[in-house]
């Protein structure tokens, strides 16, 4: 099957698909991105990806290109072209290309590039096992709930994580308030109750936060957006984590510290299961 590209307005095969040195988004990590998880051949939550990349633009003052008017009917025709029944749609849009200078150009178009590739699946032993975090004190902007392309932070604190044999690192502020993820959102679990930190500039208002959020409310598990700190980490019965890629996935260990009984558990595990029902997927068995 072929990945394929979408550039400005034209698809072609991945590898052709190329931007100028002079483009913004190489230069300066001047742009936005999105990326939606396509479950047989059906995007999934696209209009709140589509309303989130134009609230990112408009966050950065980036004019929307005249393309993005037909961004669902072109997406849909990336993925009848890429033939892949679960795909990655990666979307990008920067400030255009200019010759480098920090002020915005003038009568530039923005650049808009997306990718259509196979969606990869997370091992079953990830998801049966649960994975574990580092804490990492949080050195990012302050405009988190922008999805913007600069992610040098989010790289250094996943590499960081990799390299401890960890799978993510969770960020903290001074104050030891929790916020997110490097790619994920992070809730626990602690008396059947599902707690998750509240929206603010610290954190990137994830689409399956969101969905993960309806889904806890609708099978009456009492649930809050509020300030975590620290600690409540390391008290927790359960954690998992929520993105595009990992879905919902359960966190056994933080640190050095055994979260619940090191397994995944039954709240998490209810809610992967219902999520997976959401998205029309058979739940990983063991989990
Ligand atoms: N936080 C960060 C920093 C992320 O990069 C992501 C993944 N894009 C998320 C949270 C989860 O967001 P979503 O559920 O929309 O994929």
């Amino acid at each position: 099957m072929p990945e394929i590209a979408f550039v400005n307005d034209a698809f072609m095969p991945l590898s052709d698909a190329v931007v100028p040195i002079d483009d913004r988004g190489f230069v300066f990590s001047d742009g936005v991105y999105e990326v939606i998880a396509v479950y047989e051949g059906i995007p999934f939550r696209m209009r709140e990806h589509l309303e989130r990349i134009q609230r990112s633009a408009a966050g950065i003052r980036l004019p929307l290109p005249p393309e993005f008017e037909r961004i669902e009917a072109w997406i849909e025709e990336g993925i009848r072209q890429s033939g892949f029944p679960d795909c990655k749609v990666y979307v990008q849009i920067t400030r255009g290309v200019a010759p480098r200078g920090h002020a915005f150009p003038v009568d530039v178009q923005p650049t808009l590039v997306a990718t259509f590739r196979e969606k990869e699946v997370l091992a079953s032993e990830i998801r049966e096992q649960g994975v574990s975090l580092i804490t990492i004190e949080d050195i990012r902007w302050a405009r988190c709930d922008i999805k913007s392309v600069a992610l040098l932070p989010n790289v250094l604190a996943k590499q960081q994580a990799l390299d401890a044999g960890a799978f993510e690192s969770v960020f903290y502020s001074d104050d030891k308030t929790v916020h997110e993820c490097s790619v994920s959102n992070i809730f626990y679990v602690k008396r059947g109750a599902v707690i998750t930190p509240a929206k603010s500039n610290k954190l990137l208002p994830g689409i399956t936060r969101g969905v993960v959020l309806e889904l806890t409310r609708e099978l009456g598990i009492e649930t809050s957006e509020k300030r975590v700190c620290f600690d409540d980490l390391f008290r927790a019965d359960e954690i998992f984590l929520t993105g595009t890629t990992i879905e919902v996935l359960s966190v056994v260990k933080v640190d050095d510290a055994k979260i619940g009984d090191s397994k995944v558990g039954p709240v998490t595990r209810r809610i992967y299961e219902r999520f997976c029902q959401e998205i029309n997927t058979e739940p990983v068995a063991k989990v």
